[in-house]
């Protein structure tokens, strides 16, 4: 069989077109290697197993029948576990969810399956999303392929290592303020984050409403670009949704000599790695190599993006998780009235970090604080969105930094909530004007820990950040390197 761990999802696809590989052996050798690698990553909380079989056998008869096989016939994938999937637990990386299991599939999950995926696992995350390191984790953290003492990022760190340690082709990870990006530049992957509303958040668990998206992980930006092909598309299920037609499934060649690039020149200056900053400015001389435009740009507000992202996600999450009260979810101590029932599940269910959230966002939002905290937060986001709009009038993309370093040690961090959340400093502000922004490997730092870059752009403007991405990686030739 020519199938092999580090296989792209055309490559798969296409031993299975031709027969040299049926879509169940495709299951079997992944779902092999999960169980080889999956012990010491701790990457997959549920190997969905029967699932992957099942819908392998479906495509092989299909096929027998000689039917045109879907995009992703043969695939191997694997799902952030705040996704709902019918039959297989969905834990949000909670002890509040641990034993829940949604009476439904997201939308993304049943276009995935539509599209010939197989869902090897439920992919383990920080608790409900909330952290960048894979350590708030009920769970246990997911470790980084790359390192195994080091941390994957987070939220989406089950997603991002799987994908990277070769047990699934591709993954589905969400992203409020960074959670696909950041994870896919510690482990070495494409991560792109859509524009808001691009892709149905029906079945994703919500965590901040007005920010979170689903979004594809894959190891280079033509798969990145088919899986979020597959997921794209309204969806009558999710109002947010934007009544579009899914994205097409090619890429078309970057017309290099037309795009001008904006390079967040003040995001590449202090307190950011070398091999950050380096990795950066050798993507921008490889677009201007090109034929590219590439100048200076500045976003005067980007500075205010962190501090703001931290009251409106937590406000938002504190009205979002106020669901789980112990009777119609989660975690049940039981107790005798429904008030100390509720607090019961609430303390015992919820880790520290989604607390401190919580009691953040009920304090942000109480009366006499919320013109000070959230009203004040929310004139600093449509600043910063301003600022993206003006700097698309000269531009096309927005190129910078993914994350301030490469992968930082376990535990180095998990103490320091405000060190913790300075991770996000780069991959919140496009997030916030619910603009479209894409993570990629730009090179290695000494210790040969992956450092990531990003490209954010316009509304909708997924197609180029893909291109870019890919123009990229032809050049940078890091793609053979694979975790050992
Ligand atoms: N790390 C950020 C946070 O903790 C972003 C999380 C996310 O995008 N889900 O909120």
């Amino acid at each position: 069989m020519s199938i092999s761990e580090w296989s792209t999802a055309s490559a798969i696809r296409g031993t299975v077109a031709k027969g040299e590989a049926s879509c169940v052996e495709s299951a079997r050798f992944f779902l092999d290697r999960v169980s080889k690698l999956n012990p010491s990553l701790n990457a997959i909380l549920t190997i969905t197993e029967e699932r992957a079989m099942a819908t392998a056998t479906t495509l092989d008869k299909s096929k027998a029948k000689g039917k045109a096989l879907p995009p992703l016939a043969g695939v191997p994938v694997v799902v952030k576990d705040n996704l709902c999937t019918k039959g297989q637990k969905t834990t949000c990386g909670s002890r509040m969810l641990a034993d829940w299991t949604a009476p439904y599939d997201a939308t993304v999950v049943e276009r995935l399956e539509a599209a010939g995926a197989l869902m090897v696992g439920k992919a383990n995350m920080d608790e409900f999303a909330m952290g960048s390191s894979g350590e708030t984790s009920a769970f246990g953290p997911a470790l980084n392929p790359w390192n195994r003492k080091m941390v994957p990022g987070g939220s989406s760190s089950g997603s991002a290592s799987a994908v990277s340690a070769g047990m699934a082709t591709l993954a589905l990870g969400s992203d409020t303020g960074g959670s696909v990006k950041q994870p896919a530049a510690f482990c070495g992957l494409v991560g792109l984050r859509p524009t808001y509303g691009r892709v149905s958040r029906y079945g994703l668990v919500a965590f901040a409403s007005s920010l979170d998206q689903v979004g594809p992980l894959a190891r280079n930006a033509d798969d990145c670009a088919l899986l979020f092909s597959a997921i794209s598309g309204e969806d009558p299920r999710d109002s947010t949704c934007l009544k579009l037609p899914p994205e097409s499934q090619r890429l078309e060649p970057l017309d290099v000599k037309k795009l001008r690039v904006g390079l967040l020149a003040e995001q590449i200056g202090k307190g950011v790695a070398p091999a950050v900053r380096e990795g950066v400015l050798k993507a921008a001389a490889i677009l201007e190599n090109g034929g590219a435009m590439v100048s200076e740009v500045s976003l005067p507000h980007a500075s205010y993006a962190l501090a703001a992202y931290y009251v409106i996600a937590p406000a938002e999450c504190s009205a979002n998780l106020a669901r789980y009260d112990g009777v119609r979810y989660g975690f049940s101590p039981g107790g005798p009235d429904s008030g100390e029932r509720a607090e019961a599940s609430r303390s015992a269910g919820f880790g520290e970090e989604v607390k401190r959230r919580i009691l953040a966002g009920t304090f942000v939002l109480s009366a006499g604080y919320r013109d000070a905290f959230y009203n004040k937060a929310l004139f600093a986001r449509q600043a910063i969105t301003r600022d993206f709009e003006n700097a698309f009038k000269e531009v096309d993309i927005l190129l910078g930094p993914a994350t301030p370093g490469p992968a930082f040690p376990i535990g180095e961090r998990s103490g320091d909530p405000m060190r913790m959340y300075l991770c996000d400093v780069f991959t919140i502000p496009p997030n916030l004007g619910g603009f479209p922004s894409l993570s990629f490997p730009c090179g290695f730092a000494s210790d040969g820990l992956p450092v990531g870059a990003q490209i954010s752009g316009r509304r909708l403007g997924e197609p180029l950040l893909l291109q870019t991405a890919k123009f990229i990686e032809e050049r940078l030739c890091l793609l053979e390197r694979h975790p050992s």
